[in-house]
């Protein structure tokens, strides 16, 4: 109600899987520039935004840090469609810095650069238990000072799951960690942090690193790169509802020097935190504040300042 008015919404920016970004300015200070995110409620599987939502939204304005989108408000509109107020960030996402192979060149020390963002937002909300559960280059977004923020934090638990039909087969798997695959109901901040890994090594081969077309194919991916994973290595596995592994072979977890290869250019340290976060047992997975205390953010090159961070042209 209030809130609504605040806000006066312009041009579309653009249209995402499940909402469409509009910009849009403060009404009382037209030089405030916000975007303005309306999600799309599909009618079919529910009668509106459920209260529930809005309240864990609502939470999510409090989460305040140099990388994380600054959510400014929430309202639902008469519609019944939630719409999000966010910091205003038009100079694209990491996925297009990734892609423009032919355009963008960047090194090792922007590697660590944007890595060094992303773990200081995660390992944040980590400590207020929030979880993101949908992180990928697409949800990482260049602010106009070259900082990266995340952005939908939260969202994916608040806004997918009530409607998770519309949600579960576009949302993509390549970031998503093993326990969830198998069916596990129970799981932590381990999620995220295989996802970081997964954006990690997709910043360093320039190329999704799991790239599975479905649920059983990115279960296949993940056990040649990664071991298949057995009760030996993660103790419980076999118990998880959806547990299933390729029957042909049982691939060993590789060592460090399979990794040096593909991975290399960031250095033994880099592949070893790179490791770290894809370890297949979530409960032996690196926790994100200890990603911060690795070794290869103090290795050379020091991580770029963000002022000099490539950009799209
Ligand atoms: P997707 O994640 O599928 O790209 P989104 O709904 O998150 O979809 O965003 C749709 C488009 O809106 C993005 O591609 C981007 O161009 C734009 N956009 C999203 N968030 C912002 C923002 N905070 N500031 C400016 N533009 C944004």
């Amino acid at each position: 109600e209030g809130e609504k008015n605040k806000y006066i919404r312009g041009k579309e920016l653009g249209e995402g899987t499940y909402a469409v970004v509009y910009e849009g300015h403060l009404r009382s200070d037209p030089s405030q520039l916000v975007a303005i995110k309306k999600i799309k409620v599909q009618k079919e599987y529910s009668d509106g935004i459920a209260p529930d939502a809005v309240r864990e939204i609502k939470f999510l304005q409090e989460l305040s840090h140099a990388n994380i989108v600054r959510l400014h408000s929430v309202y639902s509109t008469r519609d019944q469609n939630l719409c999000l107020v966010l910091e205003h960030l038009p100079r694209g996402d990491l996925e297009m810095l990734i892609r423009d192979t032919a355009a963008v060149r960047y090194g090792a020390a922007d590697i660590k650069a944007w890595m060094g963002m992303l773990c200081r937002a995660i390992a944040f909300c980590h400590d207020r238990a929030v979880l993101h559960r949908d992180i990928k280059p697409n949800n990482l977004l260049v602010a106009a000072d070259g900082a990266l923020k995340l952005a939908d934090f939260g969202l994916a638990r608040a806004c997918a799951d009530p409607y998770r039909p519309m949600t579960a087969n576009v949302v993509t798997r390549w970031y998503r960690p093993p326990e969830l695959l198998f069916g596990a109901r129970h799981y932590a901040g381990s999620i995220d942090v295989w996802s970081v890994g997964l954006v990690f090594a997709e910043l360093i081969i320039r190329n999704p690193y799991l790239p599975g077309n479905s649920e059983i194919e990115q279960i296949g991916l993940i056990c040649r790169a990664l071991g298949t994973p057995t009760e030996d290595n993660w103790p419980g596995v076999t118990r998880l509802d959806a547990y299933t592994v390729p029957t042909d072979q049982t691939y060993p977890v590789p060592k460090r020097d399979t990794f040096l290869g593909p991975f290399g250019t960031v250095g033994t340290d880099g592949v070893d935190l790179l490791m770290k976060t894809l370890v297949l047992d979530p409960r032996r997975r690196i926790t994100a504040r200890a990603m911060l205390s690795h070794g290869w953010w103090h290795a050379e090159p020091r991580p770029t300042p963000i002022q000099d961070l490539p950009q799209r042209r």
